[in-house]
């Protein structure tokens, strides 16, 4: 017995002995740091971070296999004290959001009744899909299930639809999706994004040379999401009061809707939604990136300037407009006049870019006031040059410089600087552009008795926007067509007669242009006491050859700044340029789109030094998304926005045309077809549909 119990009790000891010398080599230390992360996270092991829990994160922060910010379930707070215990420090990062460039799938055609099936996944992996569309969006909505914040539900047409506010950028959507379609986006990606011919893009979107995602702000505006609309807008376009006033809209033009009915009112429902925005009284507020430590100067405060300064801002980096006028705008307040923009609108949209933190000097000329080298030396990084077609072409024809003759820009550009040019009764305008137009409605305005517009082309030719030319007829405006002036006869020193030569059009060149030439012997007199003309603007480059810190610019042989077409970049690698001074006289659209392209070149300039070219970039319409029938489709007449009475508006500078009223905007925005590339290809459809039939019945 007691041999027995100094067995056991020697057994006991070894045991004890073996398990404390155990206990010491298999000893596993948890680390503090892991504990205090943990501690430190919220707990809620939502897995959004892509780890299983918040231990396993904390493990991964802990041992640098994740950043203190992997948290999506806590806000900024909690990534600062985890980074505080890591002894790292946080800096702003932009936010990565869900969102897919799918918007096509109401009309894509459904392929297969899934019995049974409810995930994208299988569908995908069993039959396909769901819908009849290699690119887009399968429609069961596996990635609503799949979000661990209840940021994405599915919208009426079996779309994700994504909720900003609630989506914390996990990417547990995106790793769901079997077609890929959904990634995370920042602002900034946004802003860098340009077309890609191998994008869903409806030709309305091609055409835009902003490039706006016209599809997706329609159907905001359908949905009453106005807010969200005037966003998608500003991802791309900072002015669209401005636009929604006097973009010609070269968008509506290409409409699927107009191949069989009248195109969608796009330009309305712009306006409409900007007009929202104005008349809520508060800017909404954009996304700005984190300050990335570059300053830029932007050289011309016109809608080139303005879209250039607004995205580079957007970037995170310091901008300064230099401007010669007193007053941000350029030739949208200079010379378009109030009746169609006015300025108060005008004011109150460049006050919410300029609102951005951009720094604005007026009444300062580039090329006198200051140069290249002093920019330099007050450390910008970069330059950009956007500094418009401000000096205008002469007739060349004696008695140009006689009392009464004007130049168009001149004169439009007075009633902007607080004066009323005087004027004579009878009124003849030279040219048949915007500027010919808006000089001789203008003039009718204070006081001519009769104004003729005189064009050496026909009406077809005229460059004017349509709808101006039609609305000067309707004033009243005689329009004079193939008559070129050949002299100006004076009276006491002052225009008396213009005399003038009729012209005829040639046949077609071989690049399909007909020429005008004069008819021999037919000129003919006409009384005028003010003549404007209006035949042409040109940049105003002279300071460039006269400054020797600006002379390395190559000029073209148009008096065009140049530059690289495909980065804006000019021969002086840190000064890039685009808009009119680059493309000679174009729209507020073309310098709007010039204006971020020349930012993304910009952006990627000072923090690579280096512009990555766009592969594919979309530069003409993708020859598949133009159909020449559409099916099915019933007319719906398109609405119009009221309108001043021409009596009622000849005598005065009031706004001509109005807004629409919600009721006429959700009418006029039910009217798109929302138009991808491949769900509207009726052609593709059928084709798949036929493919389909014969794989089935074999
Ligand atoms: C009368 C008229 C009517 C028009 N109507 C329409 C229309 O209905 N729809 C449409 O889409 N487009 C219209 N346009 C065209 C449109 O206004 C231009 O295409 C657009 O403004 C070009 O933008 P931009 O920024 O390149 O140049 P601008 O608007 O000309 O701006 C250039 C800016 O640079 C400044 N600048 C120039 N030189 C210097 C310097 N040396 N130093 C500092 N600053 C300088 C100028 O003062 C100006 O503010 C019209 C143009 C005119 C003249």
């Amino acid at each position: 017995m007691v041999t027995a119990l100094i067995v056991m009790g020697g057994l006991g000891c070894v045991s004890a002995l073996l398990l404390g010398i155990a206990s010491k080599v298999f000893y596993v230390k948890e680390n503090p740091i892991i504990l205090e992360v943990e501690e430190a996270l919220p707990g809620a092991n939502c897995g959004g971070c892509g780890f299983a829990g918040c231990h396993a994160a904390a493990v991964a922060i802990a041992t640098g296999k994740a950043p203190p910010n992997i948290c999506v379930g806590g806000g900024p707070d909690i990534s600062e004290n985890v980074a505080n215990i890591m002894g790292m420090k946080v800096v702003a990062k932009e936010p990565e959001l869900a969102s897919t460039e799918c918007c096509g799938g109401a009309r894509a055609v459904e392929k297969f009744n899934y019995d049974g099936i409810q995930d994208c996944r299988a569908a995908n992996m069993l039959f396909g899909g769901t819908k009849l569309c290699e690119h887009g969006c399968l429609g069961f909505g596996t990635c609503v299930n799949s979000c661990p914040f209840g940021a994405i539900e599915m919208g009426p047409d079996r779309l994700p639809v994504f909720d900003p506010n609630l989506c914390r950028g996990c990417g547990a959507c995106v790793r769901v999706c079997p077609k890929g379609i959904i990634s995370l986006i920042s602002s900034t990606t946004k802003i860098l994004h340009f077309n890609q011919y191998s994008e869903c893009l409806a030709p309305c979107q091609q055409k835009c040379p902003a490039q706006i995602d016209i599809p997706t702000y329609i159907d905001q505006i359908r949905e009453g999401k106005y807010k969200e609309a005037i966003l998608t807008i500003k991802e791309r376009n900072p002015l669209p009061l401005t636009c929604g006033r006097v973009c010609p809209h070269p968008c509506e033009d290409v409409c699927r809707r107009g191949v069989e009915d009248e195109p969608v009112g796009i330009n309305y429902l712009k306006r409409f939604v900007a007009d929202w925005e104005m008349n809520q009284g508060q800017h909404l507020e954009v996304s700005i990136a984190a300050p990335s430590g570059y300053k830029v100067a932007v050289i011309g405060g016109g809608p080139a300037g303005l879209s250039c300064a607004y995205f580079l801002r957007r970037l995170g980096h310091k901008v300064t407009i230099y401007e010669q006028m007193p007053q941000l705008g350029g030739m949208l307040r200079y010379g378009i006049p109030e009746y169609r923009l006015p300025k108060r609108i005008l004011d109150w949209e460049i006050e919410g870019i300029v609102g951005l933190g951009i720094e604005v000097r007026t009444g300062v000329k580039f090329g006198e006031d200051f140069d290249l080298e002093f920019l330099r030396a007050a450390g910008f990084d970069a330059v950009f040059m956007g500094i418009g077609a401000w000096d205008s072409r002469r007739m060349g024809i004696d008695g140009e410089d006689l009392e009464g003759v004007w130049d168009g820009t001149d004169f439009l550009s007075k009633f902007h600087l607080g004066e009323t040019p005087v004027i004579g009764k009878k009124v003849v305008i030279v040219g048949g552009g915007n500027t010919a137009i808006d000089a001789a409605r203008s003039a009718l305005r204070i006081g001519a008795s009769h104004v003729t517009l005189m064009y050496r082309r026909s009406r077809e030719e005229m460059p004017a926007n349509d709808m101006e030319i039609t609305a000067a007829e309707e004033e009243g405006i005689e329009l004079m067509f193939l008559a070129a002036p050949v002299r100006i006869h004076p009276k006491n020193g002052k225009v008396a007669k213009i005399e003038y030569i009729k012209m005829r059009l040639t046949d077609p060149d071989p690049s399909g242009r007909r020429r005008p030439e004069p008819i021999p012997n037919s000129e003919t007199l006409m009384d005028a006491d003010t003549i404007i003309a209006a035949i042409g603007q040109f940049p105003k480059i002279d300071f460039i050859r006269e400054n020797k810190n600006i002379a390395a610019l190559k000029i073209t042989k148009w008096s065009t700044i140049d530059g690289a077409e495909e980065t804006l970049q000019t021969d002086i690698p840190y000064v890039f340029t685009g808009g009119d001074c680059f493309t000679g006289p174009a729209l507020a659209v073309d310098a709007i789109g010039a204006g971020r392209y020349a930012a993304r070149s910009i952006h990627y300039y000072m923090l690579e030094g280096e512009i990555p070219l766009i592969e594919e970039r979309q530069t003409s319409l993708i020859k598949e998304t133009l159909f020449d029938h559409v099916e099915g489709l019933e007319h719906v007449p398109r609405v119009h926005p009221p309108e001043l009475k021409v009596d009622t508006r000849i005598r005065n500078f009031d706004e001509v045309e109005h807004t629409l009223s919600p009721s006429d905007a959700q009418r006029e925005a039910d009217r798109c077809l929302r138009c991808g590339l491949i769900c509207y290809n009726r052609d593709i459809i059928e084709a798949m549909e036929r493919e389909l039939a014969e794989s089935t019945t074999q």
